[in-house]
């Protein structure tokens, strides 16, 4: 069987067909090049304004595309570029189906990296196809650009909005989410975490679609709660429940790690010395030889203690079903905190008071959404851009983000090759 017979049943070409398959040996690595030529007949067409177009003339030198290697050769298709006197745009190079004008990758080969990239990280996939690394990086951008202008937008009628840490110097990205209908997916990317950056995600999605939106989910971050008073007036405003749980975090941990230090500075016995996980997780999630180490240090009248008792308390809240309850609850939790001298958790409770409606919308909206599909996102973001070691560039995570997250849609193919 030659090569050529196996191409044209996985890459087959209307206007093109494949010439000689030969070995080229080229900086110690063996390479199939194929030879392509324009099928007899057959017009060329402009790149413009995709129509038939008299050829003008011929490059001088063919072009190599790289296709999907096989049994570890590399593999090329070969072919001598044409430019058409297009009658409508002028002299123009002619267009080709198998690959785009930017890329020396061919459109399949750009498809079969990007679909390794979804399981491998990008230095994995360019090692293992001894490609390079901004090659990958092409060849997922290339994915998931014709991902974002082939998407339906349509039927959106939940979303969420989190904020996350990229930079150390305190640079965030915006990340809207849609959460309803069994399709949660990343829909949109921004720089910041601003007002400006957040609106752009409703410019992008337009009037119509965004009236349509009944559930709006968000931390308590100001510039978020105007943006969706402003643009989604209409929609049930939700504080997500796992915002809230870890500003409560936070604030406990705040007081854990200066009383340590005061407890430190005065010579006193480290009671609190590798507390901090068994503070902040939940009681069910400590291991066989945290949960001891805890009951032991409950017994202490430590002001860390008693933050761990109220956001231990505070968990109540979630199992309300009447929202009216629920709301008795906040004022009872609020005004113990209050009378607790404990500073950093007096300013969340603060917070929650002033934000208790939002925070009430959660228990009208029950069954909207599962709970813990916020808290799902962020983690998958947060190991996203573990994985993606290098990525100190907005556009390489804005990339992979949408790759992993966005659930594009992708170009059909006549072959799948993995
Ligand atoms: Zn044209």
């Amino acid at each position: 069987m030659l090569v050529k017979t196996i191409l044209n049943r996985c890459e087959r070409f209307k206007c093109f067909v494949y010439g000689q398959v030969r070995f080229v040996t080229e900086a110690g690595r063996d390479s199939l090049d194929v030879e392509v030529k324009p099928r007899k007949g057959s017009a060329a067409l402009c790149s413009c304004c995709h129509q038939a177009a008299p050829c003008y003339d011929h490059a001088s030198e063919p072009r190599r595309f790289e296709f999907v290697p096989l049994w570890g050769y590399a593999v090329f298709l070969v072919y001598v570029m044409r430019r058409v006197d297009c009658p409508r745009c002028g002299v123009k190079v002619e267009e080709v189906p198998w690959a785009d004008g930017k890329h020396q990758l061919t459109k399949t080969y750009m498809q079969f990296l990007a679909s390794w990239a979804r399981s491998l990280s990008w230095t994995e996939v360019s090692r293992r196809f001894q490609t390079s690394w901004e090659k990958v990086f092409h060849a997922v951008e290339y994915i998931v650009e014709w991902g974002l202008q082939h998407r339906n937008l349509d039927g959106i009628t939940a979303i969420g909005v989190d904020e996350i840490q990229w930079k150390k110097n305190h640079k965030y990205l915006t990340l809207v989410y849609q959460l309803n209908g069994g399709a949660v997916r990343l829909l949109w990317i921004g720089k910041d975490r601003t007002v400006e950056s957040f609106s752009a995600f409703f410019d992008m999605l337009g009037d119509k679609r965004s009236a349509l939106i009944e559930h709006v989910c968000s931390d308590m971050w100001k510039p978020y709660l105007q943006v969706i008073a402003q643009r989604v007036s209409q929609a049930v405003h939700i504080l997500d429940r796992f915002h809230i749980v870890a500003r409560i975090n936070k604030a406990l941990d705040e007081v854990r790690a200066s009383e340590h230090r005061r407890m430190q500075a005065a010579g006193r016995e480290p009671l609190l010395t590798k507390t901090r996980w068994l503070l902040l997780k939940r009681p069910e999630n400590l291991t066989e030889k945290q949960e001891p180490r805890l009951r032991e240090l409950v017994q202490y009248n430590l002001q860390s203690v008693r933050a761990y008792l109220l956001k231990e308390e505070f968990q109540l809240l979630w199992t309300y079903i009447s929202p009216a309850w629920a709301g008795k609850f906040i004022d009872r939790w609020t005004t113990r905190v209050m009378r607790s001298r404990i500073e950093p958790l007096k300013r969340e409770a603060l917070t929650i008071r002033r934000h208790k409606p939002l925070i009430l919308n959660w228990f009208k909206a029950k069954g909207a959404f599962s709970s813990g599909v916020v808290e799902g996102l962020n983690n998958k973001v947060k190991l996203t851009m573990r994985k993606s070691y290098g990525f100190r560039h907005y556009k390489t995570i804005e990339i992979a983000l949408y790759h992993s997250m966005g659930a594009l849609p992708e170009p059909d193919v006549t072959h799948r090759f993995c």
